[in-house]
């Protein structure tokens, strides 16, 4: 019989994890189910049809899963984000703010030439830190935002608020 499960009913919330209070959005589900994974690639992509997108950006590391499957799909190229110290070359770095602490993320500063039309791509959408640095990243380097492509949007996090102030169109499949 034809499943009628949505994305967000693959999606496990797991308390307490990391910190007590936190409760997880556990995608890990999502990934391993044939027909979740299809659907959340299929409904990640649905409002780009026909947009011209020249490259896919993933977020480390669950946006690298997203955006494999999603550069596939398009026939283009993928571009890691990735934490400090992980990328070989020469890289573009950005810090961001953490609940606790800061954090850092790079890009190889030869990845995305000026003008090109990216799609960025990470699971959750919090206090938008993460994806506030990758997109300037993607900016110092001349990359034009086509948007930011979320399983999850928690917009009580404000994450959604700070992009959209950036200009920078979102899209979230559940919150
Ligand atoms: P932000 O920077 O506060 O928006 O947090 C988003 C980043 O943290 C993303 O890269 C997410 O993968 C990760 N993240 C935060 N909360 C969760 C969660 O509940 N489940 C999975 N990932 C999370």
């Amino acid at each position: 019989a034809r499943s009628n499960k949505t994305v967000r009913d693959y999606i496990r919330t797991i308390p307490d994890f990391p910190h007590e209070g936190i409760m997880f959005r556990d995608v890990t589900t999502l990934f391993a189910d044939p027909r979740g994974f299809r659907i959340a690639i299929d409904q990640l992509l649905h409002p780009y049809a026909g947009t011209d997108i020249d490259r896919i950006v993933g977020l480390e590391a669950r946006g690298f899963i997203l955006g494999g499957a999603i550069a596939h799909q398009l026939s283009v190229g993928f571009v890691p984000i990735r934490k400090k110290g992980k990328l070989p070359g020469k890289t573009l770095s950005q810090d961001y703010t953490l609940e606790y602490g800061e954090a850092t993320m790079e890009i190889h500063d030869d990845a995305i030439q000026p003008g090109e039309k990216v799609l960025v791509v990470d699971d959750l959408l919090a206090t938008g830190g993460t994806a506030e640095a990758g997109i300037k990243l993607l900016e110092k380097l001349g990359a034009e935002i086509v948007g930011c492509a979320f399983v999850i949007d928690l917009p009580d996090l404000g994450g959604r608020a700070k992009l959209e102030a950036m200009g920078v169109d979102i899209h979230a499949l559940c919150a």
